[in-house]
């Protein structure tokens, strides 16, 4: 008997194939069935989607299954509705999503070798319902918080400071979660997993005594191929009954899935930035909605989208329910654990060319002097943006990217950050051969360096030198590097830590009493209209990094704070910082939103393209804007399309690029608009053009 089967395979994103394709089988498979197909002159990875439509059965053209993986049970419904929501959401084919879905060792071992890996990691299943580890007693507003979610509903936006205890609530609607059904499983989204170490810790330790060492499995791009198949499988399985991963985890097959927390639901790295430009926040909230799984998203500082759809008064739709975690755990009369006072500095009042004012300084060496820690941070890594010779004017511009080389003195190169492009140093400037060639501006690597300089006679309490370490992308390239250098924080190692917006985030340090902010005012003057919620954000968590150990700091008689160096100290975004009052500068904002016509009152996605010159990169865009007009395509009336413009950093790797906004007061219609555009431009076939790509709901403008 021969069936026709259509089966999701990753087709090239230009090819215009943008559906399954039809292969044939002598028996028939399930949808959700992973099988191994020819596709060209290779043989390729593919899942089953469902019965060819008649017309698509070609005897003589279609070609048989090579392979099943009959090893693996087939993907289920849930799983298979999920990457087509996403296909057609963020315009993408759904074979190129659903291959994307799976773990890279997957599509590349055929079947014999997968069975032999299948075989291999039966065994221990760890020992179950050991003892209930130790847990602290719920606060009033955590155990208010736990039964809002266990009742149902949602999703929920669990708005709390850091320290507020949101992740302990996480762990016991986890534990709610998995007690209720044997075959329950919860998915724990974050950002940057290397970069929350602690929060791993946390849920092994909650969780691996009760279900044992293969409940808990990790989901992540730093992982190896086989680690990742392995946790794939067992998530697929339903063995890990906790998954904790990154965004791409919100595409794990979890056939037991009740409870999705998405922590720190504001930050920008759930939205996938190549291929489907997917938001991991936003799926997770269709995902559990569409499988009848709770939802938690947390954050101090929610996405300005989140807080509009959850707000109380119902004007966002009520989409959302928002709960609210109050105070810091363990904030005590005498003032621990409070939130860090602000500290606001006039750079307007401050000598010219100053880095580090007096008073920062003098804060800085005193807590050095009593032993605390101290972090401090400026977003631009490497030791200065541009070199510079006064004479003739050079600049250190990459000759690949409208971008300038930044000058790393560790290694005496000029990198570029964008193309990677680096050569050494030139010994003289390549304009003039004037020998006093200066850096311009100061990144992380000038900044630990001055600070050494300026604080070269400050002792520890035993009577050492200052240590100063600096945190960036720089100095964790190696692997382990980042952890060993955590290490060395947690251990008191280090007194002052200087470092990018990595170590801004979620890091659980428990002896910081100070954090600078030395130049954060770039983002005021930002074309981004997002940046001052990037900025905000990244203070808040910032401030919340210091004052961490309450019981220590009571202690220590330590009164913690944050130092924000500003050339704007009336600008509203300090005041509200001031106040730690995420709620009234996100009331400003979302003023400004509505009055500007931007997100979240109105919807938006970007065309972007690519090409040998921007002329080109434009020609295509406005070209296409003009087929959509001209053949009056579904919605093209209600979404308003902008004139294309060159990105910010318009050449990168001598490659042109441009973009075009595209806008509509509603989602359903730009939906629309959308799909019907697909194929005009699939159709265009433009030489000059080297790629073109959509952005749903883009992060970045
Ligand atoms: P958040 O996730 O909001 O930053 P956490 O859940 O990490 O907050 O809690 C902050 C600190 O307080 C952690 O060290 C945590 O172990 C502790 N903690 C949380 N809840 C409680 C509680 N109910 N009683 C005592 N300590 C708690
Ligand atoms: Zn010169
Ligand atoms: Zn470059």
């Amino acid at each position: 008997m021969t069936c026709w089967l259509s089966i999701a395979v990753a087709t090239p994103a230009h090819s215009a194939l943008g559906g399954p394709l039809t292969y044939r089988s002598e028996s028939p498979l399930a949808p959700g069935t992973l099988v191994r197909v020819p596709l060209g002159r290779r043989e390729t990875l593919g899942v089953v989607w469902g019965e060819a439509a008649a017309d698509d059965r070609l005897e003589l053209e279609t070609r048989p299954v090579a392979a099943v993986l009959d090893g693996i049970a087939p993907l289920d419904e849930a799983w298979r509705a999920l990457v087509q929501f996403s296909a057609q959401y963020y315009q993408r084919s759904i074979g190129e999503v659903a291959l994307a879905a799976l773990p890279p060792q997957l599509r590349a071992l055929d079947a014999v070798q997968l069975a032999r890996r299948l075989k291999r990691r039966r065994g221990d299943g760890g020992p179950a319902g050991a003892a209930q580890p130790a847990r602290p007693q719920l606060t009033p507003g955590q155990q208010a918080a736990l039964a809002r979610i266990s009742s149902g509903g949602g999703p929920f936006l669990l708005f709390g400071v850091t320290g507020s205890g949101k992740t302990e609530v996480y762990l016991r609607a986890a534990e709610q979660a998995l007690a209720a059904d044997p075959a329950a499983q919860v998915l724990v989204m974050v950002p940057e997993i290397n970069l929350t170490p602690q929060l791993e810790a946390r849920f092994r330790e909650r969780f691996e005594p009760l279900f044992g060492a293969e409940a808990v499995a990790s989901l992540h791009s730093g992982m190896t191929n086989p680690q990742r198949l392995k946790a794939w499988l067992a998530a697929h399985a339903g063995h890990a009954r906790i998954v904790l991963g990154t965004r791409m985890s919100v595409f794990a097959s979890m056939p037991g899935l009740a409870l999705i927390v998405v922590d720190e639901e504001h930050d920008p790295s759930y939205k996938q930035q190549e291929g489907a430009r997917y938001s991991a926040r936003d799926l997770a909230v269709w995902r559990g909605r569409a499988c009848g799984a709770h939802v938690v998203l947390g954050s101090a500082t929610p996405s300005l989208e989140s807080w509009h759809h959850s707000s109380p008064s119902g004007e966002g739709g009520g989409r959302y329910v928002r709960i609210e975690l109050a105070d810091r755990v363990g904030t005590s009369a005498a003032g621990a654990g409070e939130l860090p006072r602000v500290r606001g500095v006039d750079m307007n009042l401050q000598p010219k060319k100053t880095v580090f004012s007096a008073p920062l300084l003098a804060a800085i060496a005193e807590r050095v002097a009593r032993g605390e820690q101290s972090m401090v941070f400026l977003n631009r890594r490497g030791y200065a943006p541009v070199l510079h010779c006064a004479d003739c004017g050079w600049k250190s511009e990459c000759p690949h990217c409208s971008a300038y080389r930044v000058f790393h003195k560790i290694d005496r190169t000029l990198r570029c950050h964008h193309c990677g492009h680096t050569q050494p140093v030139p010994r003289a400037c390549p304009g003039c051969g004037n020998l006093d060639i200066a850096p311009l501006g100061r990144g992380t690597e000038r900044l630990e360096e001055q600070l050494g300089e300026l604080l070269q006679d400050i002792r520890r309490p035993d009577g050492e030198p200052v240590r100063i370490a600096r945190i960036d992308a720089d100095t964790t390239r190696a692997a382990g590097a980042l952890e060993s250098q955590l290490a060395q924080v947690h251990a008191g190692e280090v007194d002052v830590l200087v470092g990018t917006q990595m170590i801004a985030k979620g890091h659980d340090f428990r002896r910081i009493t100070l954090v600078a902010a030395v130049n954060p005012d770039n983002a005021l003057f930002s074309s981004d209209f997002r940046a001052p919620e990037r900025l905000f954000s990244l203070l808040m968590q910032a401030a919340g990094r210091a004052g961490r150990d309450a019981a220590w700091g009571a202690a220590q008689g330590a009164k913690s704070e944050m130092w924000v160096q500003t050339f704007q100290p009336r600008h509203p975004l300090f005041q509200s910082l001031k106040h730690h009052d995420y709620p009234a500068f996100a009331a400003q904002q979302l003023v400004e939103r509505r009055d500007a016509g931007l997100p979240p009152f109105m919807f938006q996605a970007l065309l972007r393209a690519e090409a040998r010159t921007q002329e080109a990169a434009q020609a295509f865009l406005n070209a296409a804007s003009q087929d959509a007009q001209d053949q009056d395509i579904d919605g093209s009336d209600r979404v308003t399309r902008f004139p294309a413009v060159p990105l910010t950093i318009q050449r990168v790797a001598n490659v042109e690029r441009a973009q075009m906004l595209i806008e509509c007061d509603s989602r359903a219609a730009l939906q629309r608009f959308l799909a019907a555009w697909q194929p005009l431009l699939h159709a265009r076939r433009d030489r000059a053009v080297i790629r073109w790509a959509i952005d749903v709901d883009p992060l970045a403008i």
